[in-house]
């Protein structure tokens, strides 16, 4: 991700109690006071106060961040800087812009470093603080992610205006979630590292694949070949493998899937590979590197589990040889009552 998430994540010192945090607290309350007035509390428009107490607080926590912020100009760092380019950066000033944080908006001021050779500049306080090439602080940049996955990026611009106060348009959230996007997808590809290798393995790990069909833009479609009776597509199909381990019981004795054992890997991908292709398919290879990450292979009963797709089937038992395989009963059934009524 492009804002690291152990950075993002990692605990932080704790703020010492200053005299600063004094004043915020005597602003607070001084602005509640202002707010209530003499009227009598059950008179109140408690949704009223509320949102406007909020307000008010973001606002004066987001004045004392700034001023803490820009008071601090350690991120001078001498004359000269490397660029990444090859050519040194000087040392031009310091520039300020303005942030969309938790807080509000934020207005920085930060050390700025030109290089003469490739025209480009940086500021090494973005860079460290989480803040490079965007005008979205690590926070709003998680929010957005989390509404760009969920809704349309419209509904999720209004969504963080109304829920957290934070007002990002609708081409930022689409950039944003695009970028934090690919960064995942990048990252997914990088990383095959098993996680957790020091737990051990379930008895039995399942691992299941499934495809689905989702509407998509006319522009996103065009050329494609489709189900429609003109030839042309209305959707795509979405490739999922999810990884799984099934030891608890139900209060009847079912296997059901163990708490926090669920891991999915999807994207529009072929899983097909052609005969003369000496690399399996894009999808293969996915399901190839999340059956990594999950330790899939060494555990002592993997089982592929699927409907009846032949892709599916073709796909499996060249990835895990060893693998049990399970087909869906609901989709199986489903395929025997069509053939049924077909003969
Ligand atoms: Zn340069």
């Amino acid at each position: 991700m492009r804002r690291c998430p152990q950075r993002v994540l990692r605990a932080r010192p704790r703020l010492k109690k200053t005299s600063l945090a004094a004043l915020l607290a005597t602003d607070i309350v001084q602005e509640i006071e202002a707010l209530l007035g003499r009227q009598a509390v059950d008179a109140l428009d408690m949704e009223a106060l509320e949102m406007s107490v909020r307000q008010q607080a973001l606002q004066l926590a987001a004045r004392a961040v700034e001023q803490r912020l820009n008071a601090d100009t350690s991120d001078n760092a001498g004359p000269s800087l490397p660029c990444s380019c090859g050519g040194e950066a000087r040392y031009a000033g310091r520039r300020s812009k303005h942030f969309h944080s938790a807080l509000g908006s934020l207005h920085l001021q930060r050390a700025y470093y030109h290089c003469p050779s490739c025209g480009g500049g940086f500021c090494p306080r973005d860079r460290s603080l989480g803040l490079e090439n965007s005008s979205l602080s690590p926070a709003v940049t998680r929010m957005v992610g989390t509404v760009g996955a969920l809704v349309s990026f419209q509904e999720g611009s209004t969504l963080l205006q109304e829920l957290a106060g934070v007002a990002v348009d609708a081409k930022q959230v689409e950039r944003t979630a695009e970028d934090l996007g690919a960064e995942i997808a990048d990252d997914e590809r990088q990383d095959t590292q098993p996680a957790h290798d020091h737990l051990p393995l379930p008895a039995t790990l399942y691992l299941g694949i499934d495809g689905t069909g989702i509407p998509l833009r006319a522009e996103e479609l065009q050329g494609r070949a489709g189900k429609q009776p003109d030839g042309s597509a209305k959707t795509r199909e979405v490739k999922l493998c999810t990884v799984w381990s099934a030891e608890s019981r139900d209060e009847h004795g079912t296997p059901v899937r163990d708490e926090g054992s669920v891991t999915y890997s999807a994207a529009i991908e072929s899983a097909a590979t052609p005969d003369t292709a000496s690399q399996r398919s894009e999808f293969s290879e996915r399901v190839g590197r999340e059956a990594t990450r999950r330790r899939f292979t060494p555990v002592e009963r993997p089982v592929v589990w699927g409907d009846g797709a032949p892709w599916i089937w073709n796909l499996a038992p060249e990835l895990f040889p060893q693998a049990r395989q399970i087909v869906d009963r609901f989709p199986a059934k489903e395929h025997l009552s069509h053939l049924a009524q077909t003969l």
